[in-house]
């Protein structure tokens, strides 16, 4: 059997990108809008700082404004309240994202609780949380959002596939379960406590592995000819120093696999893009404009 077919999720995620910079620059042109994220940051957390300067600097290409709100690790809750509840108010932004992990003792609810719904470019809040397993529209989380982009564009069947999801984060494994469900898969979710996870997996057409655990699914947990979405970001020490891999043992999965994403290069690219799809999407829906066309 031939190597499986690789998922360029670089390549989608910067046709997306594209697509979204030309929404962005209609909504200026015709309603004098241009879409805004702000992004919260408590504390100095070097991986967080990282990735807010990678999401402004996103922002920034696709033509979005992008603020950002710097606050001491040592903030009370309600100073961070107080920085959501101003930017719920601020017209200037259509998406609020409160980057994670928040430092230890404020409790992550209670301040996305705070965001509002139609500005929660994240999609943690629990009405979008509610919207998205009742299968009404919202903003959808966006690494899960990211990934079935990826199997659309990817041309991967959807309606009847048997789809199994490795994991049950809120981020990633539950709310990309409820997208396969809406988009007509017989979907199954396993986690720690599941009971032979070779055998479920054999069974998926289509496999997301979202665990956080190096390399643990090999080829032979596959269905030949299975679409695999490895979602796992994992830095392993090699001999040269270290390097990424995901949660798919890349090299015996390809052998088996039809379709399959790499890591680095797969979902990560997607992520962002689809924050700043969010964001855009918010910008139209939030003064009751319809999605772009093409988004
Ligand atoms: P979490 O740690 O929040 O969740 C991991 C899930 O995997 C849990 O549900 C856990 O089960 C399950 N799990 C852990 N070990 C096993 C095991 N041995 N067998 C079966 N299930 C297991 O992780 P996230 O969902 O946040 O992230 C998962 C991976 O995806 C990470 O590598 C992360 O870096 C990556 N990631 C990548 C993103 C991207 O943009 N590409 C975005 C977000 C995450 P239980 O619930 O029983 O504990």
């Amino acid at each position: 059997m031939a190597d499986a077919t690789i998922i360029d999720g670089k390549a989608v995620a910067t046709r997306l990108r594209k697509r979204i910079a030309a929404a962005a620059a209609q909504l200026r042109e015709e309603h004098a809008i241009t879409a805004g994220l702000a992004a919260v940051l408590v504390g100095d957390d070097p991986a967080s700082q990282v990735y807010i300067r990678s999401k402004a600097r996103a922002c920034t290409a696709a033509g979005l404004a992008s603020f950002e709100f710097r606050l001491p690790g040592d903030a009370a809750p309600a100073t961070i309240l107080d920085t959501v509840q101003k930017l719920n108010l601020d017209e200037r932004v259509d998406g609020i994202l409160v980057q994670l992990p928040l430092p230890r003792g404020i409790d992550p609810a209670a301040i996305i609780g705070a965001i509002d719904p139609a500005k929660d470019v994240d999609g943690f809040h629990p009405v979008n949380v509610g919207r998205l397993w009742s299968g009404n529209p919202g903003l959808i989380p966006c690494t899960p959002q990211g990934i079935l982009l990826l199997l659309r564009a990817a041309e991967v069947p959807l309606t009847g596939a048997e789809a199994v999801v490795l994991g049950r984060s809120a981020i990633v494994g539950r709310p990309v379960a409820a997208l396969l469900l809406s988009a007509d898969c017989t979907v199954t979710i396993a986690h720690s406590k599941s009971r032979d996870l070779p055998g479920l997996c054999r069974r998926a057409d289509i496999l997301v592995a979202s665990i956080g655990r190096p390399q643990m699914v090999t080829g032979d947990w596959l269905k030949p000819g299975a679409a695999i979405i490895d979602v796992g970001i994992n830095r392993i020490a090699t001999e040269a120093g270290s390097r990424l891999v995901g949660d798919v043992n890349f090299e015996t999965a390809r052998r088996v696999a039809g379709k399959i994403t790499p890591v680095p290069g797969g979902v990560g690219p997607m992520t962002i893009a689809c924050l700043l799809r969010n964001t855009v999407l918010a910008a139209c829906r939030r003064r009751g404009l319809a999605d772009p066309a093409g988004l």
